[in-house]
């Protein structure tokens, strides 16, 4: 069984409900935290979670929303892991990763300075282990199996997608995208598609066209659904609401899906949460 958590169901605009994209994917023991968009390590928390616990740390792509609580999560796990010799973390997304990273710590120097200055355990600045991929195995350890291929969110390039296997179940973070032939491939029987999605229909009709610009390269409701019928998967997963779901129209949301999908979808507030089994039978939590 591999355990979706939907951290963060916002986007880019601030919302007080909810956090920004990030989605926690448990399998066995390992615990792979897949973006880290604003408010990640409270929602974390609020999964029963810390920083420390990471296998690793998996990138869609390098836009803000999807990154910009990488240093909360660089430094807070090596603050709070109490071990020796703790394991670097591996972080692992497209190229342009490593140097993503790199000025993260760079921004984090003084206060790696003051940290090791001031604690004898603290020896070192944090350990990372950065992989760069667009089209591989990147993970195969004690029975977990992570894949990556490329999706199309241009002119943000690269962009990848996230296919995670345990024990027969298996799941795929398509971060964000338009409908792509290698998302369809990577995506193929899968047990669940967690998918970013905008409401279209909604956004054309803002007057700012610079909102407008983002129907270009995003999923519609619809088109996620139609990528998940393609695929056969057995669970949609809904997240990155854009706009955020009013209060009363999640009904809306799920029926314009539900004419795309005729299977298991979900959609929620932050810390949702999808038991995924192998095979497509599913049963779901909030
Ligand atoms: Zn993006
Ligand atoms: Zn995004």
């Amino acid at each position: 069984m591999i355990e979706v958590t939907l951290l963060g169901t916002g986007s880019p605009i601030p919302d007080p409900q909810r956090a920004g994209p990030s989605t926690l994917a448990r399998a066995g023991d390992q615990m792979f935290l897949i973006d880290c968009g604003r408010g990640v390590l409270q929602r974390l928390a609020g999964a029963g979670a810390g920083a420390n616990q990471l296998s690793a740390l998996l990138l869609t792509h390098l836009h803000s929303d999807h990154i910009v609580d990488l240093g909360d999560v660089i430094i807070t796990r090596w603050v709070s892991s109490f071990t020796p010799d703790a394991p670097p973390l591996p972080i692992i997304g497209p190229p342009g990763t490593a140097q993503v990273v790199e000025a993260m710590l760079g921004a984090f120097g003084h206060d790696i300075g003051y940290r090791i200055a001031h604690h004898a355990d603290l020896t070192g600045p944090p350990r990372v282990e950065v992989h760069e991929y667009t089209d591989a195995v990147v993970w195969d350890h004690g029975g977990v199996q992570v894949r990556v291929a490329p999706t199309d969110h241009r002119p943000v390039t690269p962009t990848i997608a996230f296919r995670i296997e345990h024990a027969g179940a298996s799941v795929v973070v398509a971060g964000d995208t338009v409908p792509c032939p290698s998302l369809d491939a990577l995506t193929a029987g899968a047990g669940a598609l967690v998918h970013t999605v905008i409401r279209k229909d909604l956004i054309e009709l803002l007057p700012q066209q610079r909102i407008r610009d983002i129907c270009d390269y995003h999923s519609s409701v619809q088109e996620a659904a139609a990528t998940a019928t393609r695929a056969g998967v057995g669970i949609l997963i809904l997240t990155h609401y854009v706009p955020g779901i009013a209060a009363g129209t999640e009904d809306d949301w799920r029926e314009l899906a539900a004419a795309v999908f005729d299977r298991q979808i979900e959609l929620g507030d932050d810390l949702h949460r999808v038991e995924v089994h192998p095979g497509v039978c599913a049963r779901s939590r909030s």
